[in-house]
């Protein structure tokens, strides 16, 4: 399987130091499943060309279980295409040579890592379900003038017609980690068959690697479909994490029980007294920049903008819907300028480590964690108190030795029937206390809406202060 990646610059050789490594001699890299070799078969002062060349052992691969799908086909396991074609393998062998070079990092050139530069790559084989018309969706977005020549079954015998297979070149100005790491997810797309076992981590790849481009592809569906090898909960969870595709149906679902929750809290408009109460904590501890996490339909948001303490206000969710609600009622189309600007809306799951939280004064979460269920709680708790780590973190949940006095709520039920699960105030201080102790932050706790002796208050409240 051979690759070549040509740069029509000038000095030509900085593709050398580009790729770290360098013309003048031959690098073998030893991989699970055989070798990748990198060489210059051209290095003038105008032109360089890199070459991989990957040798697969396709006795290695049976040994190793990781041939093609569909045990049982012995013959099919020993002979197949994987050591002639463009696959997964490619991948892993381009993130084993080309590693630094995929990270956009340079030691000796790191301008022009950082800048879009005339490249070519030339691809010998590409297995393509979807023919040439998929080869254009997936690369032509990107801005790729693309020319592929399909192969035929046999040169020897015209007549059988041609192959799923592409001989493929790429153009572009681009960056040359853009190309590598546009190659290392397209491949595995367009072969459909992924080599490896597909877990968690995949997706983590899929997203590190798609970051500059994947969002804005016009084929991002299909691409993390068939690049975490159809499984659904994958695909799923990386649109989520991309856009938050998430079915439409869902979320009209969850705005129905919003009301329900609403109806039966109604009668002492515990959401008012909530937000009052969130509203006072943060005046107290002086915040300024502000996030709200799992924001809903905005409603502590337009509070907020009310108080011109709260200098940068950010709402996040991950329901598109209740976004679109928000930026409804908050109005944000028609705000003055002075208002626009200090209030943003932005997609996101409290479950996923997102850069753009760090570095707030607070964060605010009301009524959210109990929608968690408990696994994916462990992963909220970092990335809120370990990685955004802002200075004060509010945050409300019911209380539910408090259910039996709201009149309209069945007996043993939550309030909410996404809620995964509603605690007392024992419960709710020890999740606290367990923070406090693995993140380095002090709790204080207040009671939210009419207090009862034996039952304390519908909603419970915490405020977390990093020490
Ligand atoms: N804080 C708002 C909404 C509470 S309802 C209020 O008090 O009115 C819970 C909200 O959390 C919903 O809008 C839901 O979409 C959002 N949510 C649930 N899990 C989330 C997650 N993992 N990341 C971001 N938002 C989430």
């Amino acid at each position: 399987m051979l690759l070549t990646i040509t740069y029509s610059g000038h000095p030509g050789t900085d593709l050398g130091y580009l790729l770290h490594k360098s013309p003048s001699r031959i690098h073998t890299v030893e991989l699970a499943f055989g070798r990748a070799h990198v060489f210059y078969p051209e290095a003038t002062a105008n032109r360089c060309t890199a070459a991989l060349a990957m040798e697969i052992d396709p006795i290695g691969l049976v040994r190793n279980r990781r041939g093609p799908s569909g045990e049982g086909r012995s013959l099919e396991q020993y002979v197949n295409d994987r050591p002639y074609t463009a696959s997964s393998f490619l991948s892993v062998a381009i993130a084993r040579t080309f590693n630094t070079a995929m990270s956009g990092k340079s030691k000796e050139r790191q301008a022009l890592a950082d800048s879009p530069l005339p490249l070519e790559a030339h691809i010998a084989v590409v297995p393509c379900r979807g023919g040439e018309g998929l080869l254009r969706k997936l690369f032509e977005p990107l801005g790729y003038e693309l020319s592929a020549a399909q192969l035929p079954l046999d040169e020897k015998f015209p007549e059988w017609g041609a192959s799923r297979y592409f001989a493929v070149t790429l153009k572009a100005r681009v960056r040359l980690k853009d190309l590598l790491t546009h190659l290392y997810v397209l491949l595995p797309v367009l072969d459909d068959d992924k080599h490896y076992w597909v877990g968690d981590d995949e997706v983590e790849k899929l997203l590190r690697h798609g970051e500059d481009w994947l969002q804005g592809h016009p084929e991002r569906e299909l691409i993390a479909r068939r690049y975490l090898r159809h499984q659904k909960h994958l695909v799923n969870d990386a649109l989520e994490q991309l856009l938050g595709e998430e079915e439409p149906a869902a979320d009209e679902l969850a705005e129905a029980r919003t009301r329900e929750e609403e109806q039966i809290e109604r009668t002492i408009s515990l959401a008012d007294q909530r937000i009052g109460a969130v509203v006072a904590a943060l005046r107290g501890v002086g915040a300024k920049r502000v996030l709200d996490l799992g924001c809903g339909e905005g409603r502590l948001l337009r509070e907020l903008l009310k108080d011109r303490q709260f200098a940068e206000i950010v709402g996040m969710d991950v329901s598109h819907r209740s976004l679109e609600i928000a930026a409804r009622k908050l109005r944000m189309d028609d705000l003055p300028t002075m208002q626009k600007d200090r209030i943003s809306l932005i997609h996101g799951s409290l479950t996923y480590r997102d850069k753009r939280l760090a570095g707030y004064d607070a964060a605010t979460v009301v009524e959210v964690i109990e929608h968690q269920d408990p696994p994916r709680l462990a992963a909220f708790e970092r990335v809120l108190f370990e990685f955004a780590r802002p200075q004060t973190v509010v945050t409300t949940t019911p209380n539910v030795e408090y259910n039996v006095k709201f009149e309209t709520l069945a007996a043993g039920s939550m309030r909410h029937r996404d809620h995964r699960f509603e605690w007392t105030r024992s419960e709710f201080q020890a999740w606290a206390a367990s923070i406090c102790a693995r993140f380095g932050y002090a709790a204080r706790f207040l009671p939210i809406g009419p207090e009862d002796a034996a039952l304390g208050s519908p909603t419970q409240m915490a405020i977390f202060t990093r020490a």
